[in-house]
């Protein structure tokens, strides 16, 4: 099968450059085009679908909440906003949670809060307020996002930018030492970059950044949006390291692959600077969000998720160090989550993604020649074996 780039979305804008495939249909791991051709996903929507695609148990909350009732925006009180927030305050042994839709509104939103913070807890002067953040981050495409951003596709053009931000190499805890001064309110870090080509921290860094925050009375927030919720094998990848921040940014899975929805997740001397009127959202924390979260979280309750990815990564992981030197550079990642660098021999990350999708393998790219696999968590040892011979044909291309 030979798949080829049409303008087949003549009124779409172009922002995206997808791989030329089409879905129709989605059951677990696997796609169906509208030609009726099956695609395993590797992708997982970028971790936004981490049950799998249509998860019974998701689809019936969804369903059931839709006989229900969807929308009350917050000017009234659901009944299920509560139980939501309560649900996911304890899956992140947390206090309260400030419910969002997308990723960037909460990160966003975790930036409102820290500046906030920063004036009334902290006492840091009006408008002084500094977030450090790393280089190579990811975290939304908003214009205060973007301001943040050293990716020229992502910032040039979008000026004028907005200021507070201090940018440090990531995985360096010496230069967050270095960068945080009087008034820095955040240290604002995934935990694992994940757009940047699942960057992977030496050991010591996430513990040292905790240390510093702690020793500087400044807040750790870890942007989990892409890494939380079951992907690297623990419910947060800071766990991989023992590592508690003061807030979780969550989003993706959060939304079981079916609605936006996202969080943040903080204790109340932090959450607690937000008076009415001063930070909103008309969908944020809507009935239907907040059925379909709650459904996630009891899901990921029990550990069993988190057990399946950090068990089936490890296989992942060991058939992927098999193509090094053989077509790959080098493989990162943690659970289900990889980054792989391919020689350059391969072409660009994206050539490499549309021979994969002809071997019947969806994936993405990202920064050239660098793929990423997120398949979702209920991918069997048998798929990702499958997937990674048809790995092996895309390889051998030649
Ligand atoms: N933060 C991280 C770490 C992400 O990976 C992403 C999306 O890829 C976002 C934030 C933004 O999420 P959204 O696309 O839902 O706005």
């Amino acid at each position: 099968m030979t798949l080829t780039s049409t303008d087949a979305e003549p009124h779409v804008a172009r922002n995206y450059s997808p791989i030329p495939v089409t879905a129709a249909t989605a059951e677990g791991a696997w796609v169906t085009d509208v030609d009726g051709r099956r695609y395993l996903d590797c992708l997982g929507a970028y971790s936004a679908v981490n049950f799998g695609h249509r998860h019974p148990r998701l689809v019936a909350a969804a369903r059931d909440q839709l006989d229900r009732l969807t929308l009350t925006s917050r000017a009234f009180r659901s009944d299920r906003l509560e139980p939501f927030c309560a649900a996911l305050a304890e899956l992140c042994g947390k206090e309260m949670v400030l419910p969002m839709n997308t990723g960037a509104e909460a990160v966003e939103s975790g930036i409102k809060v820290a500046r906030k913070w920063g004036y009334d807890v902290k006492g840091v002067p009006d408008g002084q307020a500094e977030i450090v953040v790393a280089h190579g981050n990811f975290h939304g495409r908003t214009t205060t996002i973007i301001s943040f951003s050293d990716d020229p596709d992502a910032r040039n053009g979008f000026g004028p930018y907005t200021p507070g931000f201090v940018q440090v190499p990531f995985g360096d805890a010496r230069a967050i030492a270095d960068a945080v001064g009087e008034n820095t309110v955040a240290v604002l870090i995934e935990p694992i970059q994940g757009e940047a080509g699942i960057v992977v921290p030496p050991d010591d860094y996430l513990p040292r950044v905790r240390a510093l925050c702690s020793e500087h009375d400044v807040l750790f927030i870890a942007d989990e949006i892409q890494s939380g919720l079951g992907r690297t094998g623990t419910t947060f990848a800071c766990e991989l390291w023992d590592v508690v921040p003061d807030v979780y940014l969550l989003g993706k899975a959060l939304g079981g692959g079916i609605v936006p929805v996202s969080a943040v997740v903080a204790d109340r001397d932090v959450l607690g600077v937000l008076h009415p009127g001063q930070h909103g959202s008309t969908f944020g924390g809507n009935p239907l969000a907040a059925a379909i979260g709650h459904e996630v979280v009891d899901m990921l309750s029990d550990g069993s998720w988190q057990q399946r990815a950090a068990d089936l990564g490890a296989h992942l992981h060991a058939r992927l160090r098999d193509f090094v030197g053989h077509g790959v550079v080098a493989v990162r990642g943690r659970g289900l989550w990889a980054g792989i660098d391919l020689e350059p021999e391969q072409g660009t990350g994206k050539e490499f993604c549309i021979r994969l999708a002809e071997h019947g393998v969806l994936a993405k790219d990202t920064h050239g020649s660098t793929l990423r696999l997120a398949p979702p968590i209920v991918v069997t040892e048998d798929e990702i074996d499958w997937a990674m011979d048809r790995f092996a044909d895309a390889l051998d291309f030649s």
